[in-house]
């Protein structure tokens, strides 16, 4: 028998691997949307704090129908999807996974580059299918001499440019404001795309920032440029990037990240100069369990103290 939380309930937004989910289970009673209020289950004035990822909304609704709730704690760094100054103004706390992720994702970064330049899924693919013994396979792009335009140089930038310095290539950044770092600043993204050869996405959707990546900047980039995305798909114009990959106007872009997720019916599919993956730059069990680890270490402390760990500034 599973012994009573000493915590409130939770509602759970959203899938979690198994064990990420069982670690919330062993601290909290979690509820699904379609069980609140059914016979033996908690109902909507007994939830105190919704957990969820960063990939799922939070409707401003959902918030209403809570009239308990105190915390809303994600399992991510992003928050786009948290209607942040509502919840505030509603008494509500959010909380998210800072810096635990930050390897991961940078990691995978690189990974996307440098399957892109060298065709690396299209090469295991042409091994497979059994095409080598019929036909030569096209020629990659080298990385080394490269220039690389980060976009939004934080924690995942840093991190990034750390592993792609080896490589050789030349760092650039923009973002609103000029670091303390060694690497050439833009204050425009435009100027930052025409300067570079590979353009890598790591600053944070919402409104700020959301189409910034779009038909001009891809025409920056020009037709040798290279395009990854691991922030969020709202910065880009997904219909002026397909078109600019379609049109070889840009050489090929690698993401992450979609307008809509998971992605479904995309022309992007069918383009054969991308490279794409399911919103798992954070996806590895290491990573995950300690992104659980502190989105419930900020649950607990803040029904303890109510005060979290890291609560969105
Ligand atoms: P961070 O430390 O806050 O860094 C964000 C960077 O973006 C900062 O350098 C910031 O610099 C810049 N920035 C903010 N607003 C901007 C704007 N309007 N235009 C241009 N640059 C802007 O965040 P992080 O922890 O590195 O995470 C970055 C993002 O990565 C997250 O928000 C999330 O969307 C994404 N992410 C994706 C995955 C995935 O699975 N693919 C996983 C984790 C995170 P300034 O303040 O100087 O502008």
């Amino acid at each position: 028998m599973i012994a009573p939380s000493r915590f409130p309930p939770l509602l759970k937004v959203g899938v979690f691997p198994d064990p990420v989910e069982q670690a919330l289970r062993d601290v909290f009673t979690l509820v699904e949307l379609d069980e609140l209020g059914l016979a033996g289950r908690p109902g909507h004035d007994e939830i105190a704090g919704i957990v969820t990822r960063s990939n799922y909304r939070i409707s401003r609704e959902l918030i209403d129908q809570l009239p308990g709730l105190r915390i809303i704690s994600t399992n991510g760094v992003g928050y786009d999807g948290i209607p942040l100054d509502y919840a505030r103004r509603k008494g509500v706390i959010v909380t998210n996974t800072p810096e635990v992720l930050n390897e991961a994702v940078a990691e995978m970064a690189v990974g996307l580059l440098l399957a892109l330049l060298r065709h690396i899924p299209r090469a295991d693919a042409f091994v497979k299918e059994g095409a080598w013994t019929t036909m030569p396979f096209p020629l990659g792009t080298t990385l080394a001499g490269k220039k690389v335009g980060i976009v939004g140089l934080g924690r995942i930038g840093k991190e990034i440019v750390k592993r792609l310095l080896p490589f050789r290539v030349e760092v650039a950044y923009f973002g609103r404001s000029r670091q303390d770092a060694e690497w050439m600043y833009f204050d425009d993204v435009n100027r930052l795309a025409a300067h570079a050869d590979i353009l890598i996405l790591c600053c944070p959707g919402g409104p700020e920032t959301y189409g910034m990546i779009d038909a001009g900047v891809l025409r920056s980039l020009g037709p040798s440029g290279f395009l990854v995305n691991i922030a969020r798909g709202s910065v880009v114009n997904e219909s002026d990037l397909y078109r600019a990959l379609a049109d070889r106007t840009v050489a090929g872009a690698a993401l992450d990240v979609f307008n809509h997720e998971p992605l479904d019916a995309s022309p992007l599919r069918r383009l054969d100069n991308v490279v794409l993956a399911p919103h798992v730059g954070s996806a590895t069990r290491e990573t995950r369990m300690q992104m659980a680890a502190l989105a419930i270490d900020n649950l607990c402390r803040f029904f303890d103290t109510g005060s979290a760990v890291t609560p969105v500034p």
